[in-house]
């Protein structure tokens, strides 16, 4: 659960997650890892990176970066001159790092020409999402990350962060997002939520039918579940990034109608 933000999180919004995951049948195999117990965890691998040079204090603020937002290395052997220190950066390499993603192929991308050292402790002293996950991932065992793909362009800084602290890269795999006509995420800008709209039974139905699989209609939701198991096909997932959704105001029978 990713409750390190506190200035960005909706009091209850954890519990209501769980709730929502619950009624679709969803429940965690053991016990749920809280991103607010593991402060020392993250700041040790902070500490590790500094400590063997791969990681520098930075002074920068925002408005000191180029236009293209690209850090250009500033702090990378000492801090500017009249500077304090602000943020911690990993500093980046010119070597492509490259992944394949099970449904979006094969993924390149050169740090150096697309953020430049990176920000993995913040001026607040929160670390930075790409830190925690990366850290929490290999704490955690966990082999394959399933995400929308909204988070293909974080996969590269995480991968070079495990390679930084000698972590085992896991499978990617980063499935379509339901997007509006406009092409912007769905989400909490609707007023009404199109999950909650729907029976649990018909929501995942609704989903199977987004990521390509076909269900028989007239199952309860625990048929669903066994039969969505039985019958997964990976390769039905569509290849693409996004898909566009219209939402209407009666419950969807189809994929592209929620
Ligand atoms: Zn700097």
């Amino acid at each position: 659960m990713e409750d390190i933000d506190p200035p960005r999180e909706v009091p209850g919004s954890a519990t209501r997650i769980f709730q929502d995951l619950a009624r679709l049948g969803l429940n965690s195999d053991g016990p749920v890892l809280y991103q607010s117990t593991r402060t020392r965890a993250y700041q040790s691998a902070i500490d590790k990176l500094l400590s063997e040079g791969k990681a520098f204090w930075c002074g920068c603020s925002r408005n000191d970066l180029p236009p293209s937002r690209i850090y250009p290395g500033t702090c990378r052997n000492g801090l500017a001159p009249g500077k304090r220190p602000r943020t911690v950066r990993l500093k980046v390499t010119g070597r492509t790092v490259a992944f394949s993603d099970l449904i979006q192929g094969v993924f390149e991308e050169n740090l150096e020409h697309s953020v430049g050292d990176f920000i993995i402790r913040r001026a607040d002293g929160l670390p930075a999402y790409q830190l925690a996950v990366v850290v929490d991932d290999a704490f955690q065992g966990i082999t394959e990350v399933v995400r929308g793909s909204d988070l293909l362009e974080s996969t590269a800084r995480q991968i070079h962060l495990q390679h930084a602290l000698g972590l085992p890269t896991p499978a990617y795999v980063h499935h379509p997002l339901a997007v509006g006509v406009d092409g912007r995420k769905l989400g909490k800008r609707f007023d009404s939520d199109p999950v909650g709209r729907l029976s649990a039974t018909e929501a995942v139905s609704v989903a199977l039918q987004f990521l390509g699989q076909e269900p028989p209609g007239g199952m309860e939701l625990k048929e669903l579940w066994s039969w969505a198991f039985r019958h997964w096909q990976a390769e039905s997932i569509p290849r693409v990034e996004s898909i566009a959704v219209e939402l209407s105001s009666s419950p969807g029978r189809s994929a592209n109608q929620l």
